[in-house]
C-alpha cells in the first residue's frame, strides 16, 4: 500500500490466539480473496475438490477501486444486486472543454463488500485468513505439490493459484518493484454526495500522464487519480479534484496498478488478475478482466480436477489463452504511451472529435470486447478457454481487425 494514502481503516482479519496453525494439503488452494480468487473458486464449486481460499483480511474488507464495471458483467455473474449506479454516458472534462460520451452499453458502479459476498455465496470453498509470505521449500523428489509458506503455517497443494495482486508474491523471482516497474498508481477518496456524471479529467493540471475521475455511487462520489507515472504522487492532485467538486477529501484507498503483462504461469503456480498484469493499461480497468482470466483459469483447473487433463495440459492452454489477448493489451499500452505527447490544444478538438456517435460505438464496443461479458456464460463448467478463445476467438480478432481498419479510413474519409 502507499505511503501517500494517509489513515487507513482496520480491517477485520483473525488476531492474536485467534490465528491458529494452518497446515496441511488441500486439492487447489487460491491465494487472495478479491475479484480473481473468488471467481476461480466460483468456477471450481460443485467440482468436489477441497479448495481452500485464503486471504489477509476477511472477504469483502479491503477495497481498493472505485469499482466500476460493464453492467452486462454484473448481470451475467448474477451479481446485480450488488449495483450501486448506473450511467449510459460518459463525460469527458479537458481544459479545454467537456465532451460527452453516450455508449454502447451501460457501466455500473457496485458495492465491493456486496460483490465479494455474492461471489463467495456461489462458492463451496472454505476460506481461511492468513497472510501468505511466499512459496516454500517442496521436499526434494517433487511431489507435484507447491508448498506456500502464510503466517500460520505451511499449505501444500498441487493447483496453487496466486490472487494476490500485483506484487505477486508467489512467483518464484522476478521481482517488480515501484517506481521502476511497469506500475501506474491510483488514489481516491468517498465523499458522500450524488450525481449523475460518470466523469473524467484528462487535465495536466491533476496529472502529467493519466486521469482522475468520479465514480458516482448512490450517495457516494469515488474520486481519485491515476498516474501511468509512478513517480507521480497523486495525493495532492486527488485532494485538489476532490475539492474543485466541492467536496473534502476521506477514506483514502490507494494501491499499485500493474499496466503490464506478466506470465500467466510460473514455477507450478497459475496466476490470475492483477498478479498475472490483467488489468487493461490506459483505463486501469481490472475487475472485469480479473473476471475473465479467473473464469477462464477456473475452467482449466476444473479440467484437472475432474480427470480430463494434467496440470501441465492446464497450463499451456490457460498460458496461450492469457498469451492470445497480449496484442489488445499492448495496443492499450501503446495509446496509454501516446497520449501524454500530444498537445493540449490539440487534445480537446481530438477528445470532441472522438466524441462522435460512430467512433464512440466503435472504439467502446471493441475495448469491451477485450474481456466480453458473453465469456461469462459461454461455456459450461468444466469448458476449456481453448474452447472459448481458440478458433472462434481467432476469427472474431481477424473481424474485428478488418473492422477496426474500415472504420479508421471510413472516419479519416468523413
Ligand atoms: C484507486 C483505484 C481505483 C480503481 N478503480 C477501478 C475500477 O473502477 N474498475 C476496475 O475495473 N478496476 C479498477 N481498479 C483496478 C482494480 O482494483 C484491480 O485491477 C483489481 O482489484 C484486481 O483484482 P485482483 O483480484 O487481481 O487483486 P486485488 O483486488 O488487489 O486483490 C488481491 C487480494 O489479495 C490479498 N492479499 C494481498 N497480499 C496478500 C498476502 N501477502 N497475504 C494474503 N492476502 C493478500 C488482498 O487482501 C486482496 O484481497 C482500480 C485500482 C485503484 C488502485
Amino acid at each position: 500500500m502507499m505511503a501517500e494514502s494517509g489513515a487507513m481503516p482496520v480491517r477485520a482479519t483473525k488476531r492474536g490466539d485467534e490465528r491458529t496453525p494452518l497446515g496441511g494439503e488441500r486439492d487447489v488452494l487460491i491465494c487472495g480473496a478479491s475479484f480473481a480468487g473468488l471467481t476461480v473458486a466460483r468456477e471450481l464449486a460443485g467440482s468436489g475438490a477441497d479448495v481452500l481460499v485464503v486471504d489477509r483480511y476477511e472477504i469483502g474488507e479491503r477495497q481498493t477501486s472505485a469499482c466500476g464495471i460493464p453492467t452486462e458483467w454484473l448481470r451475467r455473474l448474477d451479481l446485480m444486486d450488488a449495483e450501486r449506479q448506473r450511467f449510459d454516458t460518459l463525460v469527458m472534462h479537458t481544459p479545454h472543454g467537456t465532451s460527452r460520451y453516450k455508449l454502447p452499453w451501460t457501466f455500473s458502479t457496485f458495492d465491493y463488500r456486496e460483490i465479494c459476498q455474492l461471489l463467495w455465496r456461489d462458492c463451496d470453498a472454505k476460506f481461511e485468513t492468513a497472510k501468505v509470505n511466499g512459496r516454500a521449500a517442496v521436499a526434494a523428489g517433487g511431489t507435484g505439490m507447491v508448498g506456500v509458506e502464510t503466517d500460520r503455517g505451511t499449505i501444500r497443494a498441487p493447483l496453487v493459484i496466486d490472487a494476490l495482486g500485483w506484487r505477486r508474491m508467489l512467483a518464484t523471482g522476478d521481482g517488480y518493484q515501484p517506481p521502476d516497474a511497469p506500475l501506474s498508481r491510483g488514489l481516491e477518496v468517498h465523499p458522500g454526495g450524488e450525481s449523475e456524471d460518470l466523469a473524467i479529467w484528462i487535465d495536466r493540471k491533476y496529472v502529467p500522464a493519466g486521469y482522475g475521475w468520479s465514480f458516482p455511487a448512490k450517495d457516494e462520489l469515488r474520486i481519485g487519480i491515476g498516474s501511468f507515472d509512478p513517480r507521480f504522487h497523486v495525493k495532492d492532485t486527488t485532494v485538489a479534484l476532490t475539492q474543485d467538486l466541492g467536496k473534502e477529501p476521506n477514506e483514502y484507498q490507494g494501491n499499485w496498478i500493474p499496466h503490464k503483462l506478466r506470465s500467466a504461469t510460473e514455477g507450478g503456480v497459475f496466476f490470475a488478475g492483477d498478479s498475472a498484469g490483467h488489468c487493461l493499461p490506459l483505463s486501469a480497468e481490472g475487475i472485469r478482466t480479473a473476471l475473465y482470466f479467473g473464469i477462464a483459469l477456473g475452467r482449466e483447473l476444473r479440467g484437472v480436477i475432474e480427470g480430463r487433463q494434467s496440470r501441465e495440459q492446464a497450463a499451456e492452454t490457460y498460458a496461450a489463452f492469457h498469451d492470445s489477448h497480449e496484442w489488445k493489451f499492448e495496443w492499450m499500452l501503446r495509446v496509454q504511451k501516446l497520449i501524454p505527447k500530444v498537445p493540449p490544444r490539440i487534445l480537446a478538438p481530438l477528445i470532441r472529435l472522438m466524441a462522435t456517435k460512430r467512433f464512440v460505438d466503435w472504439s467502446f464496443t471493441h475495448y469491451l470486447r477485450i474481456a466480453p461479458p458473453d465469456y461469462a456464460g459461454a461455456g459450461l463448467p468444466g469448458g476449456s478457454a481453448h474452447d472459448q478463445d481458440g478458433a472462434g476467438q481467432q476469427q472474431a480478432d481477424a473481424e474485428d481487425a478488418l473492422g477496426a481498419e474500415r472504420d479508421l479510413v471510413q472516419a479519416k474519409q468523413a
